[in-house]
């Protein structure tokens, strides 16, 4: 199947602005979904709101569009009763990390089979440029004309901590990249995190001076580097990519079905 298969075509164009990195998110993840030879009514996205949940309405999954920071609520729900499907939860800031926080905590520490996707952009973009728990220290937002004093959240180590038993990073500078961990991560049974940094040169990198979108796939270029490379060696400044967690665990619904069918006595 062509990756252009994989999409609504009829919903296009879409809403992003020219430059926005959540396009090249999208391509990251239909190129994985193409490689692994995925059907697409194998696939279910759901999506909370924000300029990242969008992509729900592009792709030709079984697509739910949901409430703001309900997306993984929703994905367990459908996890639960449909196990043998693919679930895949693209979220911004705000679905992952404000909103929907205690949902991304909850669901890494029960090690659902789900993918989820943090598109970081480290700014609310579709309501105009407020700051989100992703937007760190002495940054610009509209509702920080004299620069945040929040310490963000590090969503790898979050991720880790909470139980994940998948966790990688990558940027949109780094799209192969991207495609490479979203394979694994669909692939990895359990809770699986990949955080992508994509740039919002509408908001955030206007109000941080960073520049327009090429500027801001640069700034990712020369600010990340592989993890065990002797980039990061010598520079510990810098904000490391790769697989930080692949461990094997017991999987929630399979231990809830191996629970059901003891309690049972085998009579199912
Ligand atoms: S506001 Fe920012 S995140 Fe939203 S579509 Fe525009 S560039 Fe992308």
């Amino acid at each position: 199947m062509a990756i252009k298969d994989y999409l609504r075509q009829r919903f296009f164009p879409h809403i992003w602005c020219p430059g926005c990195g959540h396009g090249i998110v999208l391509s990251s993840l239909l190129h994985a979904v193409e490689e692994l030879g995925l059907a697409k009514n194998d696939i279910v996205m759901t999506s909370g709101i924000g300029c990242s949940a969008r992509i729900s309405g592009y792709v030709d999954f079984h697509s739910l569009h949901t409430l703001h920071g309900r997306a993984l609520a929703f994905a367990t729900g459908v996890k639960l009763a449909k196990p043998a499907l693919n679930l895949l939860v693209p979220m911004g800031d705000g679905d992952a990390l404000a909103i929907g926080g205690n949902h991304f905590i909850h669901a890494a520490r029960r090690n659902i089979n789900i993918t989820a996707i943090v598109m970081n952009n480290r700014i609310y973009g579709m309501t105009g440029g407020q700051f989100s728990p992703l937007s760190g220290c002495g940054k610009r937002a509209t509702t920080a004309p004299f620069l945040t004093i929040d310490q963000e959240f590090d969503v790898v180590k979050l991720a880790k901590a909470a139980g994940a038993s998948f966790v990688a990073r990558s940027t949109t500078y780094h799209a192969k990249e991207s495609t490479l961990y979203l394979k694994k991560a669909i692939m990895h049974k359990g809770f699986s995190v990949v955080e992508i940094l994509s740039q919002c040169p509408t908001h955030y990198g206007r109000k941080n001076k960073e520049g327009d979108a090429p500027d801001m796939l640069e700034l990712y270029k020369d600010t990340t580097a592989k993890l065990g490379s002797k980039a990061l060696e010598k520079n510990p400044d810098l904000i490391p990519r790769g697989i930080f967690v692949e461990e094997e665990r017991g999987e929630y619904c399979e231990e809830y079905d191996k629970l059901v069918d003891k309690a049972m006595g085998g009579a199912r």
